[in-house]
């Protein structure tokens, strides 16, 4: 059997003529920046008209089952929604040390041997699955979430980290959900390329989660519901119908909760932290932490609060 051949499209040209490659942040013939990778992938015109024909399916949709105005105030909504990195109280607090230090991405942390990836079903395949969505530079990349009231994925860590849109947005993009379930969805294969139309650059978020979530909006959707649409929560531990221990519990939290996923290029500096929403724990050591935290946090000129579970 022969199978078709996948129509590739081409590289964007440099102003010096040459081709810029998928990974680079400069132009490998003359130097010139030319911008971010993942900026000038989700820029590409097969996918932003894979995106536009998502979104007006959408729309149409909405029409014909009478919640096209709910659609459109989520829509809205969204236009002002945020990237919220979860991160442990831990990690915060060596964050906030000195003058401020950078945030750990995972790939290079695992790499340079500072941090450990965990023997569950996900962490083995974060690589190839990352990899496919973000070809080449998925390693420089900080994941986070697309929220509407500044909580994050509590899997990753009890602090909510929200990050400025001044110091973000041009290096930012959104990508439908979590790789690993979408690669699930979308299998990887010869002549099957990953699917356009799921990923956007920051200032088109909204039209990515108008297509992803049009389903879930209905005539009678309050204001008050998107934030749960936006990001929907995993249900806790008890509400499944099989019973899970602790550790299992958050690999299946991790599993089950959906958001759109936020990929921000390049170093994360507490300079670019607009607000932490924390929970933090009844325990001496957290408690110390969180107080230390408080008193940096108020230097960096970082609002926050904290939060119950
Ligand atoms: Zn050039």
């Amino acid at each position: 059997m022969i199978t078709p051949k996948v129509d590739v499209p081409d590289l964007p040209k440099c102003e010096c003529g040459g081709e810029i490659p998928a990974h680079v942040t400069s132009c490998v013939v003359c130097a010139e920046s030319v911008g971010f990778p993942n900026v000038r992938y989700a820029e590409r015109a097969v996918e932003v008209a894979a995106l536009d024909q998502r979104f007006a399916d959408a729309k149409i949709s909405a029409g014909a089952r009478g919640s096209l105005e709910r659609l459109e105030a989520f829509g809205t909504a969204v236009d002002k929604s945020e990237a919220v990195v979860s991160r442990s109280l831990g990690d915060l607090d060596v964050m906030l040390s000195g003058g401020g230090k950078l945030m750990q991405a995972y790939h290079p942390a695992v790499r340079a041997g500072l941090r450990v990836p965990q023997n569950n079903e996900h962490d083995p395949m974060r690589d190839v699955n990352d990899a496919r969505v973000s070809p080449h530079f998925y390693d420089r990349l900080h994941y986070a979430a697309l929220s509407l009231d500044r909580r994050g994925v509590p899997h990753y860590g009890d602090c909510a980290i929200t990050l400025r849109e001044d110091r973000t947005a041009k290096r930012t993009t959104v990508f439908e959900e979590n790789p690993v379930v979408f690669n699930g969805k979308h299998p990887l294969g010869k002549g099957r390329p990953l699917p356009y139309g799921y990923r956007a650059i920051w200032r088109s978020r909204s039209r990515l989660a108008v297509a992803k979530l049009h389903a879930k909006i209905e005539a009678t959707t309050q204001d008050g519901e998107f934030a749960g649409i936006l990001m929907q929560k995993a249900p806790v531990p008890e509400q499944l119908a099989e019973p899970v221990d602790a550790a299992e519990g958050a690999a299946v939290e991790a599993d089950l909760t959906d958001f759109i996923e936020v990929h921000v290029y390049g170093d994360l500096h507490p300079g670019a932290f607009a607000h932490v929403s924390a929970e933090i724990l009844d325990d001496p050591i957290e408690q110390l932490l969180w107080d230390r935290a408080q008193q940096r946090l108020g230097d960096f000129g970082i609002t926050f609060e904290e939060v119950s579970a």
